[in-house]
């Protein structure tokens, strides 16, 4: 078989990708119809195809590439760790300084005494850690009939088995026969889909209220956790009303109910602070690390544990681990990241400048006739297509309908958009610059633009009834 490289015509690739290669949350036949796009490098905020657009990465690859693209130091440290310890485990009473520094550094970075992590190649595979680490964790306090787990509709929490339990989406679950047992699910504070006569306060309010009456009718001796994301993101980056999080915080406290908070888009920095949490002002007892903790350089991911729970749990053999927990070259990659943005003031830099210019003109979105809602925090960012820009309209179209044509509009715009459902989702490298926040803008109004002469001409802008 002939190298399969670069410079093999885009045409080509395609059609070995789609004769060979399956593709995550995609229908297989449409893509092979129409043919993959395929990156082949990128440099800050810009990816660049096969046939050589530059595209403007509105979405940091899934949420991750916090730092952008094309680091050197990143690339220096994988290749010295490679050379020095390519890979050992952290099975069987063994350790090693990448896996010792990284744990430590986050330690040093986690909010309150969230000191202890557990370590796990992505998001998913943490998350799966968490359904273990607080079922036994209640099993070793003497109280084993708390084994429920409370998590959200419309939450993502991955796509592993455990994972796509916690999480609501309802497509996700259809296949596979799921949720697992004993996981339940409460509705999203979503006030623009759902808030109905409500004040979005009085909403997110009821939505937090709707776990302490699971909570009551399930009894909370049978109750583990709660889990939810600081700020939704693959359900559309949902910002939670300023009432949700202290409601849930004040219940999770009163009946004695874990919160994991899963962090893995709103850590590092996304939200304007190194946590989501920070951001929420919550205190969890376990945060769910990835993405961003690497910027997607390498796969890692984590649990980030307090002392109390930690402490339960070191009483016995927790007889669960990756072969890759604590990868050294991951954890190096992770470590040198978590300096890079240190040191560079990635977390100044959207608190101060991207984030404040990034809301100015992202804002200023809601004067196009396309937009109802236009939500940012940080730098993730959402805005609600809608037929009349009336709270809680739909279209009449099949939901997605319409995002699908902005996204696509994007893309022949040179700008990666993301759409959920009638919703356009951002989520930038941090490190973006302003004149590279304006670039962004102007290609998302032109698809806007786009887009809403397009859905005229179909005659898709009419509301549903
Ligand atoms: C992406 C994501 C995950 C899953 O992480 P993977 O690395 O894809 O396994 C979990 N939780 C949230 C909030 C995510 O956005």
């Amino acid at each position: 078989m002939p190298a399969i490289t670069n410079h093999l015509p885009t045409a080509e690739l395609q059609a070995l990708d789609a004769a060979h290669h399956m593709h995550p949350f995609t229908t297989g036949a449409d893509l092979a119809a129409k043919g993959a796009r395929v990156i082949t490098r990128a440099k800050g905020v810009y990816l660049t195809d096969s046939e050589g657009h530059e595209i403007l990465d509105g979405m940091a690859g899934l949420w991750c590439v916090n730092i952008g693209y094309g680091r050197e130091e990143l690339a220096e440290v994988a290749a010295r760790q490679i050379r020095e310890l390519p890979y050992y485990n952290t099975f069987f009473q063994t350790t090693h300084v990448p896996a010792i520094a990284l744990a430590a550094k986050i330690a040093e970075l986690a909010p309150g005494d969230l000191n202890h992590v557990f370590f796990a190649s992505g998001g998913s595979d943490a998350n799966d850690t968490n359904i273990r680490m607080v079922r036994t964790y209640w099993d070793v306090k003497g109280k084993p009939g708390k084994k429920i787990i409370i998590g959200r509709k419309n939450g993502y929490h991955g796509s592993t088995v455990g994972a796509t339990s916690l999480g609501g989406m309802s497509a996700m679950h259809a296949q596979g026969g799921l949720p697992i047992p004993d996981i339940h699910h409460i509705n999203e504070p979503n006030w623009w889909a759902a808030g109905g006569e409500t004040s979005p306060e009085d909403f997110g309010l009821a939505c937090a209220q709707e776990l302490e009456q699971a909570i009551l009718e399930f009894g909370e001796d049978r109750v583990a956790a709660f889990i939810a994301e600081p700020v939704q993101g693959a359900g559309g980056v949902i910002i939670p009303p300023e009432t949700y999080w202290p409601e849930i915080q004040r219940i999770c406290d009163k009946y004695e109910i874990l919160l994991i908070a899963d962090e893995v888009i709103c850590g590092f920095g996304r939200t304007g602070n190194w946590f989501g949490s920070q951001t929420m002002g919550i205190r969890p007892d376990i945060m769910t690390i990835a993405k961003g903790l690497s910027s997607g350089y390498q796969p890692i991911g984590g649990s980030v544990v307090s002392d109390e729970v930690a402490a339960v749990l070191d009483s016995v053999e927790f007889n669960h681990g990756y072969t890759y927990s604590g990868h050294p070259v991951a954890a190096a990659v992770a470590l040198e990241n978590l300096r890079i943005m240190e040191e560079e003031g990635v977390v100044e830099h959207v608190q101060t400048v991207a984030g404040p210019y990034l809301a100015e003109k992202w804002h200023a979105l809601a004067d196009h006739p396309l937009v109802g809602e236009t939500k940012l925090i940080g730098m993730m960012g959402s805005l609600a297509l809608s037929p009349n820009k009336e709270p809680h309209a739909t279209f009449a179209a099949e939901a997605g309908t319409i995002g699908y044509i902005c996204r696509e509009r994007c893309f022949a715009n040179n700008l990666v958009m993301r759409h959920v459902g009638d919703r356009m989702i951002i989520s930038p490298p941090l490190v973006i610059a302003p004149e590279e926040i304006d670039i962004l803008i102007e290609r998302a109004r032109k698809a806007l633009d786009e887009t809403y002469a397009r859905a005229k001409d179909e005659g898709l802008l009419q509301a549903a009834s």
